[in-house]
This record gives structure tokens, sequence and C-alpha cells, in this order.
């Protein structure tokens, strides 16, 4: 039974976009009383954003470094994490990720989409010409695409799917519908479920929304009519005040979706937590 939270997204300065300290993360995450954390800074090659964000052999070092000392420190309050992003422009650099990233290092790993051909889906260009609802399909068909290229022993969830929503701040009720993408999300839930995989449920996303709005239990409850298991939650946090953001919001989301346990992650295996 959960009688806590577990914050299984959060950025350091180890991020391009991250600016906390890991001793800070951990002081508000025990704060808030959260069971255990996850430091999941982002990994990427190939991306579209510009130098900064490639990560370096250097980079990676430290910060592998800087989580086994905080995992020793904390006596194993922080599980050592990564947020991989897919590659943009060259689906042939998974090889570059590959080179670069040793899976065994990690006790959890998220793959996640953040650029579309050269694109951000927070910018006003990707919609400038996409309803959300094609945005939206745009979205799922390819991570589609990618996490099929994408080597499985190198990610245990798929990050924040619903990501769209976050640059689609111009429309009133910028909700996600299932029905702007049912045939690719089923596609999609398929292939996780067969090769052993899960979702995140990221809370960021409310904060992007009107009203701070809790979304997503259409897509949730397909994904537990489908065979979903489990799924992890993060707040997707890179400052202070947002470690833990609505963490038993979204848990009572994943209740009311049917999804039977939460997921913590030790050394790549999975820890399931029956959800009461
Ligand atoms: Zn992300
Ligand atoms: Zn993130």
């Amino acid at each position: 039974m959960i009688s806590n939270l577990f914050d299984y997204h959060l950025h350091s300065i180890y991020s391009p976009d991250g600016s906390m300290e890991m001793e800070t993360i951990v002081n508000r995450a025990r704060e808030l009383g959260l069971a255990e954390i996850c430091i999941t800074d982002h990994v990427e090659v190939d991306s579209s954003f510009g130098d900064e964000w490639q990560t370096s052999t250097e980079t990676l070092r430290a910060l592998l470094s800087d989580l086994n000392r905080m995992q020793e420190l904390t006596d194993g309050f922080v599980k050592k994490g990564a947020e991989l992003a897919f590659p943009d422009h060259n689906p042939g650099t998974v090889k570059d990720m590959v080179s670069l990233v040793n899976p065994d290092d990690f006790d959890f790993i998220i793959v996640s989409l953040h650029q579309y051909q050269g694109e951000s889906p927070f910018s006003d260009t990707f919609f400038r010409e996409r309803t959300l609802a094609e945005g939206a399909a745009t979205y799922i068909r390819s991570i589609n695409e990618r996490i099929r290229e994408f080597p499985t022993e190198y990610y245990d969830v798929l990050g924040h799917i619903d990501f769209v929503v976050k640059g689609f701040h111009g429309c009133k009720d910028p909700r996600l519908s299932l029905s702007f993408f049912e045939e690719e999300l089923r596609e999609l839930f398929r292939y996780l479920i067969d090769n052993g995989k899960t979702l995140e449920v990221n809370t960021s996303i409310y904060r992007a929304l009107p009203g701070n709005k809790v979304h997503g239990l259409d897509w949730l409850t397909l994904f537990a009519q489908m065979g979903g298991e489990y799924v992890t939650i993060g707040s997707d946090a890179h400052r202070e005040e947002h470690i833990g953001y609505r963490l038993k919001d979204a848990l009572n989301l994943i209740r009311e979706a049917g999804i039977p346990y939460l997921a913590t992650f030790d050394k790549r295996r999975a820890i399931l937590h029956k959800i009461k």
C-alpha cells in the first residue's frame, strides 16, 4: 500500500535548463515528506536546441558521480535517473546515444520526445499550421516511429505523452482529447506493453493548463484497458517550488483510471506499489 509519494522526474544543474543543486532537491523533497525521489537530468545527442544541449562525456561523468554521492549520502532516498531524448534530425544518431550512455549506471531511465523536425512543440511555429488535434497526432506518430529505433534496454518509461499541451497556450481549453489521436496511441501502448515498458504521468502538464487542470483520465483508462498495470509519476520540476507538484492528484487520476500499481525503480528493476 502507498503511504507516501514518489517524484520520479526532477532536473538538477546538470540539465541545460535546470538550476537546482541536488542538495536543494533533496531538502525540499524531504520537507514535503516524499518517500523517494529520482533525479532525471537530460541526456541528449543530435539536439536541435543548440550545442549546450549536447551532453558531453565529461558532463555525464560529473552527473553520475554526483548521483552516486547523493544516493550514498541519503541512504538510497535518491535514485539515479536520466531523461534520454529521442535524437531529432537523424535517427541514425541513436548509435551516438548508445555509445555515450551505459544504461547500467542508472536506476531508472525515461525516454522522451522534445523536438519534431527541428521544432519544439513548445514553440508558436509548431502550432501555427496545426490544430491541437493535428499537433497531438503528429507528436504521437513521431514517437511511434522513433521508439522503434530506440533500444529497449535504454529506457523504462516513456515520458510526458501529453507534452504538446505545453505549447498550446493560445487555446481557451487546451485539453487533449483521446479522440485526437486514439489510433496512434493504441499502437504506441501496444508496443510499450509488449516490450515490458510503461508510461509516466507528468504533472508539469497541469501547470501549463489554464486553471491548472488535471487531465488524462481518458488515455490512462485506455492504457489500463489494454493491460497497462503500472505507471510512474513525476513533477518534471526545474525549480524548487515545482518539486512534488500535484502528485496526489495524479495518483487519484491513476486510481480512477483503473491502473493498479505505481512503480519505483532500483537498478532498472520495477518495484510495484499497490494503489489503494
Ligand atoms: Zn521532457
Ligand atoms: Zn524533464
